[in-house]
């Protein structure tokens, strides 16, 4: 009924002989249980780490050698560009594109988001498909529920499984599912020998998360997509950007003192970061960003309230603009 929890460093041999697991960092039986939950939703073979930057930093390590250029979505979310540029110190060279259109030639990865965070645009994932490169999709935002990318040609789907997966704001993990079973072997080789491994307690939380991530997600879309509806016709309101379904938004006030004043007058939604939880959030994305976007720029994701009291509370902020 309830998945068990096993937070076992070591297990026995039999007859002399490791058996499937032997050592956690090499693979625990609470990991493996999440792994191919997570797998069957996507259509491929899971793996499980710390973080999600920690599942960029062991995909990159296991794709990249000196000399290679990663082509990313421009836009896409600012501490994966911040980590990929940080490798330059190990001869990898960082490309941003727009990755509403094809890929830029002579690269060695492409690496999209879908949607992007915060920008919400999507891919053009028919044309990243038929680039030579492999491809990375990182489907944060989007979530099995709303795109499968590996049946868009995608060779490799990354998660913060810290926001929907988990979906609860408090689990850090990452994931990578891989289309070809060698490249999940190397890549969980690579891991072991790097420890960049999930704990048994974070993967036995996605494990209880996943049975909700369906009615959780769908929800939020409902809600999101009428909230969307809302901020456009609302005159304080300059932008919405929303790829039509998901629980992430953003939108644009006029300036960074306007953008502060509605962030800090929500009552019901908090003003945090991170996204995907069951409680709405809001921030605006300056503070971290910087000039990468507008100063009025405010990403709200959409938890599972009352959709009239969501709306209610965004209306008294904006009423401070
Ligand atoms: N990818 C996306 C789209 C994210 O939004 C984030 C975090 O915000 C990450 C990757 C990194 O994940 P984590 O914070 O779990 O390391």
């Amino acid at each position: 009924m309830v998945d068990p929890l096993d937070r076992s460093t070591i297990w026995p041999y039999a007859d002399g002989e490791p058996g499937a697991f032997y050592y956690q960092r090499y693979g625990h039986p609470t990991g493996a249980a999440a792994e191919q939950a997570l797998g069957e939703l996507e259509g491929g073979t899971a793996l499980l780490f710390p973080s999600g930057a920690g599942a960029t930093t062991a995909l990159a390590l296991t794709l990249l050698k000196p000399g290679d250029t990663v082509a990313l979505a421009a836009g896409a979310y600012f501490g994966t560009g911040r980590l990929l540029g940080a490798l330059a110190r190990w001869g990898i060279n960082l490309l941003e594109f727009d990755q509403t259109g094809p890929p830029p030639e002579r690269v060695q990865l492409v690496w999209v988001e879908a949607p992007g965070n915060p920008f919400l645009t999507m891919p053009d994932l028919e044309a990243t498909a038929a680039h030579p490169a492999l491809v990375v999709v990182d489907s944060t935002v989007a979530t099995p529920i709303h795109l499968r990318p590996l049946e868009h040609g995608a060779d490799f789907v990354l998660h913060s499984a810290t926001k929907y997966l988990a979906g609860h704001d408090d689990v850090l993990l990452g994931a990578v599912v891989c289309r070809e079973a060698d490249a999940a072997a190397r890549l969980r080789e690579l891991r072991g020998t790097l420890g960049i491994v999930a704990a048994p307690d974070p993967c036995w939380l996605l494990l209880r998360s996943l049975k909700t991530l369906r009615i959780r997600v769908e929800r939020q879309t409902e809600t999101a997509r009428g909230l969307a509806r809302r901020l456009e016709a609302h005159p304080a309101v300059q932008v919405v950007r929303y790829p039509g379904f998901g629980g992430l938004l953003s939108f644009d006030v006029v300036d960074g003192a306007a953008a502060r004043r509605v962030e800090t007058a929500t009552q019901l939604i908090m003003n945090a970061t991170s996204l995907g939880g069951t409680h709405s959030v809001i921030e605006s994305r300056y503070r971290w960003e910087g000039d990468r976007v507008p100063a009025g720029l405010l990403r709200l994701s959409v938890g599972l309230e009352d959709a009239n009291a969501l709306w209610a509370d965004l209306e008294h902020a904006l009423d401070q603009v």
